[in-house]
């Protein structure tokens, strides 16, 4: 496979400074609501912020790939003495709970850094976070080329196949082509 310099987008996540004020997930909510900007609810974000106020606990994590199948087993970590949820660390949005998913279809939730906001230097979750705690870096790196990466139609239609087939898909996308 070929290779090409590709623009690595990170955000690093100073896990000892969130206070939990959960602004990322509204900003998030809001920009990629449909129409843009037309609803602000951190159910709908692509980032959600792992609470518990009475431990202390503040984490936020991004929301990763979309999975038909849960995993076999389970991950609970322990970390300065707090205890955190199982699968708590995952970005998955995977049939075994409800994170990264919209609420009302329970179609997948990815964050994009923000790539459908040409105008904006920085993912927009990072520019609200008013304590510093997610971080934007970017580097060039040579990885091989990316074979058709999944934006949200593909990921939605992806999941709506594994919930009701290819078969009604195809006729519901027929059908509604036809109105
Ligand atoms: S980078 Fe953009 S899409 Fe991803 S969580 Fe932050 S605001 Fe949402
Ligand atoms: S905006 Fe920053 S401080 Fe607030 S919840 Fe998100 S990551 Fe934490």
């Amino acid at each position: 496979m070929a290779k090409i310099t590709k623009k690595i987008k990170t955000i690093k996540i100073d896990a000892d400074k969130c206070n939990g004020c959960r602004s990322c997930e509204v900003i998030c909510s809001f920009v990629h609501a449909t129409p843009k900007y037309s609803s602000n609810n951190p159910a709908r974000s692509r980032i959600r912020v792992i609470r518990h106020p009475i431990k202390d606990i503040w984490v936020p994590v991004f929301g990763g790939e979309y999975t038909a199948a849960e995993c076999m087993g389970r991950d609970k970590y322990i970390i300065d003495g707090k205890e955190y949820d199982e699968c708590g660390f995952c970005r998955a949005s995977c049939p075994s709970r409800d994170a990264f998913k919209e609420p009302d279809s329970g179609l997948p939730l990815k964050c994009d850094m923000c790539e459908d906001e040409p105008s904006e230097e920085k993912p927009l979750c990072v520019q609200r976070c008013m304590h510093d705690f997610l971080v934007y870096e970017e580097r060039e790196e040579e990885v091989e080329e990316e074979q058709g990466k999944l934006g949200d139609v593909e990921l939605h239609l992806e999941s709506l196949v594994d919930k009701y087939g290819l078969e009604k898909v195809i006729d519901t996308v027929a059908r509604i082509a036809q109105k």
